[in-house]
């Protein structure tokens, strides 16, 4: 093992030969910092990129995005997913406005303390933005410290952070802690990746545990794999005269205060549309008599812990003077995509539906 300052020394030279220009890099605002960071949590750098790029030029400051709508920032997040991150961003923005007159705070314990700012997001931010010596632990850089060690504590146990955490903090160049982390999260995310990691030619490989003892593949350590969970909806995409209805998402579950169709959440899906009949004769009786007239394929949805599926059922109301429950938004049918921010399921059966309307008389 090297000695705990030669690390940053060899990183910080492997960073100066290997540049890796991003937008937010060598800037000092706190909260273009803060943008990004959330914006790239479980999200790829060429995807969240044009995001970045649209937020700070909607909302140039904190107190522009504290004063916005949240269906206007939600909109504006569509296809991002994780979307209590943007509630989160909202949420803080406002705080800031409030208790920090819109200035962002410079403190590590004030920046933690804002909603959705977790310890690596505060340490990043007061690492880059004011250059105080905290050491940012990520995916990236759990992998990397685990194989220069060669330790196999698995990193999803408190005593795994711990370890981790203790030794990024041991190796952070006090002086330069921004540059610091920003070389350890590039070198994780391009150099010492999970899989095919550059060892020959690694200036860290004579001293690299992992490659030393052919370990390199078995690290990091985790002690659990999360099982995805199942959930199916039937969305009834209710066709008035002109109109169908939207509902916002309330309930404490994903996709909240996305808009979504009047949906069921049954044990399985039905495979034929006199099921669907009978489902919404048992929970929609107000609406009653309603005619289910076509059946979508069904759409599947992958989320960080779940799979989604979804089956869209357009329903004829026969009665168009049944008063409808209060949340309903009546939508346009012809319109194309809603203004209002959707799962991306909702906006591929949209899409679809569009394509299939623009075909006259394929179905009818
Ligand atoms: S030698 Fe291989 S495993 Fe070790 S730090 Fe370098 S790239 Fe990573």
């Amino acid at each position: 093992m090297l000695e705990l300052k030669e690390y940053s020394r060899i990183l910080l030279h492997w960073a100066h030969e290997n540049p890796r220009p991003m937008p937010w890099k060598g800037i000092s605002n706190p909260y273009f910092i803060w943008l990004s960071e959330i914006i790239l949590q479980q999200t790829r750098v060429e995807q969240g990129l044009p995001y970045y790029e649209r937020f700070i030029s909607i909302y140039p400051t904190v107190r522009d995005l504290a004063n916005t709508s949240e269906d206007e920032l939600l909109k504006h997040w569509e296809g991002l997913g994780y979307y209590s991150r943007a509630r989160n961003l909202h949420a803080a923005a406002k705080t800031i406005v409030e208790l920090h007159d819109g200035v962002f705070p410079s403190s590590y314990e004030q920046i933690r303390a804002l909603k959705g700012v977790g310890d690596y997001t505060a340490a990043a931010i007061a690492s880059f933005a004011f250059n105080q010596p905290y050491a940012v632990l990520d995916g990236n850089v759990f992998r990397v410290i685990a194989r220069w060690t060669g330790v196999d504590v698995p990193i999803d146990t408190p005593g795994g952070k711990q370890y981790f955490l203790a030794f990024a903090n041991s190796i952070l160049d006090a002086q330069q802690p921004g540059a610091h982390n920003q070389a350890m999260m590039d070198f994780g995310a391009t150099w010492c990746t999970p899989q095919k990691p550059k060892c020959t030619g690694c200036p860290f490989s004579s001293h690299c545990t992992a490659y030393l003892e052919g370990r390199v593949e078995g690290l990091p350590v985790k002690s659990k794999k999360v099982a995805k969970k199942e959930r199916a909806f039937i969305y009834l995409v209710f066709r008035g005269e002109r109109d169908t209805y939207l509902r916002k998402r309330l309930e404490k579950d994903f996709w909240r205060h996305l808009y979504e169709f009047p949906s069921l959440e049954p044990e399985v899906l039905p495979v034929e549309l006199k099921e669907v009949s009978q489902l919404i004769e048992d929970h929609f009786p107000g609406l009653l008599p309603v005619k289910a007239l076509r059946m979508s394929r069904v759409y599947r949805q992958t989320l960080s812990h779940r799979q989604v599926s979804g089956l869209f059922v357009e329903v004829r109301l026969l009665d168009e003077s049944v008063s409808l429950p209060e949340d309903w938004v009546s939508i346009p049918w012809s319109t194309s995509l809603p203004s209002l921010a959707l799962p991306r399921m909702l906006e591929w059966y949209w899409r679809e539906k569009e394509m299939i309307s623009s075909a006259p008389n394929l179905f009818e």
